[in-house]
């Protein structure tokens, strides 16, 4: 079976385009470098929809529904 390139379905991944990184390039949160594409790691955790409310959670913390009434 061809391995195929992990970071770009884990959810350390952050292709951060501004940086023109290249297509294959991005910056991984678990290594806190910019790293080029891995067929095996041990820090992958494939990316799911809970996985990146946690995430969002924990670096801009949760909003309550009272918070989204204010009128900033
Ligand atoms: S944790 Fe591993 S697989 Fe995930 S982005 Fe970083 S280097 Fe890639």
């Amino acid at each position: 079976m061809e391995k195929s390139n992990l970071c770009v379905k884990c959810i350390n991944w952050d292709h951060r385009p501004e940086g023109a990184p290249g297509e294959r390039m991005g910056y991984c949160i678990a290594r806190h470098r910019i790293v080029s594409p891995h067929l095996e790691c041990e820090y992958y955790q494939l990316r799911t929809a809970d996985r990146v409310a946690t995430l969002n959670n924990r670096l801009y913390g949760q909003i309550d529904d009272s918070m989204e009434e204010m009128d900033f």
